[in-house]
């Protein structure tokens, strides 16, 4: 699909016979030296992703906010001139879905930042709970950015209509840059089966109990203000059937139904996704509230504050609740992805 603008370069080592080789580190603990390189590429790529697909949304935002084509159902005079795109409802939805994706992925790609930050200058418990966050939340980063950063970028296309697939604009060449990211450093497969089947379960669960206790400390601010309450408690619905799918697929597990307690791992990755996603955004909101509250900003700052509570309230109405139908998928004691007869994919 092409990846323009890189320097990529191929290594042949050994064409001359003359290759020696140097053991870094002890024996046998190559994996784990590895990790510390591919946990700080995979936020990198998250937070790359989560960047390119920013550039597309911003550039279909502008594009909608010039190009004027038809008129709102309710605007019956044909005379009257044609409205700019973004006045459509359609526009608006999928401008709305690409902000809450790029906004919740850069938030998330922040939040790995000061974790990583974090993990590398405090010392004791502070240190251990940061290092264990860093981990459960490094292969959702990757995952969430590239493989909603890739639907961003071709909801920025279709914004454009006929226009977004031409060389003519940059959002096409946004979207190829995306492909790679739910690629290289770990496929989404591979993410996926890491945050089931490794970091869910590490150090006894307690990475993902780390995780519950910062959304909870989340939902406990939010639930302070009127207008957040709802949506704090929406969240903690969602933490609770995780705890469901997780006691599901640990009884798979734990019955030695090893294959099939693994089988929906990306789904699942799915489903966390979206509640991470969630828990950033009601952080957001969180600051914003406060914010407004306060009565101190500019005018500029308070629609920015707007904008993020508004966008927070479309993806709890729009994305969320796609994780309960992920729920649905996981817990169905149907294996459908079992097919032995190769003949059934025909
Ligand atoms: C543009 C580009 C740049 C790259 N740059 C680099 C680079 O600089 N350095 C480098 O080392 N590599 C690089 N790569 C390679 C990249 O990391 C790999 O392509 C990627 O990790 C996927 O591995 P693979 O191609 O062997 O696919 P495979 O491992 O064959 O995977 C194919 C499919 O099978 C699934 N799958 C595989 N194993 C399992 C499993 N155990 N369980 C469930 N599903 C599984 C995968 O999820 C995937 O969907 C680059 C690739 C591209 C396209």
């Amino acid at each position: 699909m092409g990846q323009r603008g890189y320097a990529t370069t191929h290594l042949a080592l050994g064409d001359g016979d003359n290759c020696k080789g140097w053991l870094v580190g002890e024996p046998n603990k190559g994996l784990s030296y590895m990790f510390q390189l591919m946990n700080e590429a995979r936020i990198g790529v998250g937070q790359t992703a989560a960047s390119v697909a920013m550039a597309a949304y911003q550039a279909s935002l502008q594009y909608a906010s010039e190009r004027p084509q038809g008129r709102l159902v309710s605007e019956k005079d044909p005379l009257k001139p044609p409205t700019l795109i973004i006045n459509h409802p359609d526009v608006q939805r999928m401008l709305l879905t690409q902000k809450a994706i790029t906004e919740g992925a850069l938030s998330l790609a922040m939040e790995c930042n000061l974790l990583y930050d974090l993990a590398h200058s405090t010392e004791g418990e502070q240190q251990h709970q940061s290092w264990l966050l860093l981990e459960i939340l490094t292969p959702i980063v990757k995952t969430y950015s590239s493989e909603q950063g890739s639907r961003s970028a071709a909801l920025a296309i279709q914004t454009l209509g006929g226009y977004g697939f031409t060389t003519d604009f940059p959002v096409q060449q946004y979207y190829r840059d995306l492909r790679i990211m739910s690629l290289y450093e770990g496929t989404t497969g591979i993410q996926s089966l890491d945050l089931l089947g490794r970091k869910v379960s590490m150090e006894k669960g307690k990475a993902l109990q780390a995780l519950f206790a910062v959304i909870e400390e989340t939902v406990n601010k939010a639930s302070v203000y009127s207008s957040l309450a709802s949506f704090a408690r929406t969240l903690e619905e969602e933490v609770k059937r995780i705890h469901a799918v997780l006691a599901h697929v640990g009884k798979l597990a734990s019955s030695g139904e090893l294959d099939r307690s693994l089988s929906d791992a990306t789904v699942f990755m799915e489903m966390m996704s979206y509640t991470v996603i969630a828990w950033q955004w009601l952080k957001q909101s969180v600051t914003a509230q406060t914010k407004l509250q306060s009565g101190d900003y500019s005018m500029q700052m308070k629609e920015f504050y707007e904008g993020k509570i508004h966008t927070m309230k479309f993806f709890f109405r729009y994305e969320l609740p796609h994780a309960e139908a992920c729920a649905k998928t996981i817990l169905d004691p149907e294996f459908l992805t079992n097919v032995k007869k190769r003949e059934l994919f025909a």
